[in-house]
């Protein structure tokens, strides 16, 4: 009897592993067809003089309002018309605050218009740090193959990509099709008013977008384990943001005499609580997709949990919440920032409270992941305070025209790129242009490697020349594939 139960369960066993292994080789990449396209050839070495010089403007957005340098963004904006005389005759600009609209009239005005945009203020340098760079952060250097200073990457690259390959379009007699718009906002990296201005002006003009492309991530290689391939994570949503206040609730009195529990020690429980119960999360909808193609390009191992996410779905979820990006992608994040509590060293507080970050995964809302909280830690004695945020954007189309064009243009440009499904974990302003488009795509066509990342916001940011020069060649096939389907 127990002969033939072992037997049966070794039979059953072995039909898992068989089946478990058959999905595994099923799980690869179809061979991919490498599409030959004209190869597009553009002044590189003064496209990156251009992307240095335009380092040179310290177009710096505080957050303090009184220190806007408006001469440093006028500047910007007049050399801009020198250096793509036409650029700016070939278009229509308006110009909202210090943001630029421009229009690309295209011969079928049946079409719906598709937009292109990029910001062209950036974040300040830390006060002090400037001797960390190995090229100071405005003088817009060019060495070891690498164009330096705080822009080259977020997001001056992508503005003077887009001018630089509209301009080779138009020296080259091309004639969009489909109406395209360019927006480079002025003030992303404090809100986006500027964004927000264009978006309401084309509203009013009735404008609703095919599809609009603005930065994101960024082509790489080796962020992914055991992916050799490049891997342009199309960004198609991108995650909200919102603070919660915490505040815990105690007789105060002297500390010469406290009672057992403190405002502070309850704080403190309803800290330790929230950490040990996160938002739910797990591969699904979009961060499948994306972990479903890209896993066809790893190893053995890999591949064979991946094919089998029926049998290895817990596994998988808690290896991927363990490291902080891949959980940030796949549920919304939860991060106690700022404490308060007595104001004075032997005083009780009365009142003890945190506030605590949230980043919206889509999937949820200011509402629900309120209502988490308080089913959490909400007491007598515990009060969950509501102070507002921006609730996650809309999933865009990954099986659409946009998606599709900037995964074949990178294709054109780089040969074989694995393009999939992102979610953008920061905020941009293609939240405003999002509200008057079918679909929106978060993505800079420039490829990067993990060690560029501290450059983002940080010391030493700088972009490779091929990287650069390869993204403006795919700007060029986006555009005019964009605007003549
Ligand atoms: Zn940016």
């Amino acid at each position: 009897m127990l002969k033939k139960f072992l037997l049966s369960l070794f039979v059953i066993l072995l039909a898992l592993l068989l089946i478990a292994l058959i999905r595994t080789f099923m799980h690869t990449a179809a061979e991919s067809e490498f599409i030959e396209g004209e190869v597009v050839s553009i002044d590189e070495s003064k496209a990156s003089e251009n992307l240095a010089a335009s380092i040179r403007f310290k177009t710096i957005s505080y957050q303090d309002n009184e220190q806007f340098p408006k001469q440093e963004f006028d500047n910007f904006i007049k050399w801009a018309s020198i250096t793509y005389p036409e650029f700016h005759q070939a278009m229509k600009l308006e110009q909202l605050e210090h943001s630029l609209l421009f229009k690309w009239e295209g011969s079928d005005s049946t079409l719906a218009p598709i937009l292109f945009e990029g910001h062209y203020d950036v974040v300040p340098v830390i006060p002090g740090t400037e001797d960390l760079w190995e090229e100071m952060p405005f003088a817009g250097t060019i060495s070891n193959n690498r164009i330096w200073g705080r822009g080259s990457l977020d997001d001056k690259s992508g503005v003077i990509g887009l001018m630089e390959a509209a301009t080779h379009l138009i020296n080259n007699n091309f004639q969009p099709k489909r109406t395209v718009f360019f927006g480079f906002g002025h003030d992303e990296e404090i809100g986006g008013g500027g964004a927000a201005l264009i978006t309401e002006k084309l509203k009013n003009d009735g404008v609703q977008l095919h599809w609009s492309l603005g930065e994101g991530s960024f082509v790489n290689r080796g962020f992914f384990p055991g992916v050799n391939k490049l891997v342009a994570p199309i960004n198609v949503a991108e995650k909200g943001i919102m603070n919660l206040m915490i505040v815990a609730k105690a007789k105060g009195g002297h500390s010469s005499t406290p009672s057992k529990r403190t405002a502070v020690t309850i704080l403190a429980e309803a800290l330790v609580k929230l950490e040990k119960e996160p938002l739910p999360g797990s591969l699904e909808g979009l961060s499948a997709a994306m972990f479903d193609e890209v896993s066809k390009h790893m190893p053995f191992g890999y591949r064979f949990l991946f094919a089998n996410r029926w049998l290895f779905g817990g596994m998988i979820d808690s290896q991927m919440s363990s490291t902080p990006v891949i959980n940030a992608m796949i549920r919304t994040t939860t991060a106690p920032t700022m404490l308060s509590g007595s104001i004075k060293s032997n005083v009780l507080p009365i009142e003890a409270s945190a506030l605590i970050n949230f980043r919206l995964h889509p999937r949820d809302s200011i509402k629900s992941v309120t209502e988490h909280v308080r089913r959490i830690v909400g007491s007598d004695e515990v009060e969950v305070r509501s102070l507002g945020g921006m609730e996650a954007s809309g999933i865009s189309s990954w099986n659409s025209p946009g998606f599709n064009i900037v995964a074949s243009s990178l294709d054109k440009i780089y040969g074989d790129v694995v393009s999939v499904p992102g979610l953008m974990i920061a905020a941009s302003d293609t939240r405003h242009y999002s509200k008057i488009a079918d679909n929106s795509f978060r993505f800079n066509p420039f490829s990067i490697v993990p060690e560029d990342m501290t450059g983002f916001h940080g010391t030493n940011e700088s972009i490779d020349v091929d990287s650069f020069v390869a993204g403006v060649k795919t700007y060029v096939e986006i555009i005019a594939e964009g605007s003549s389907n």
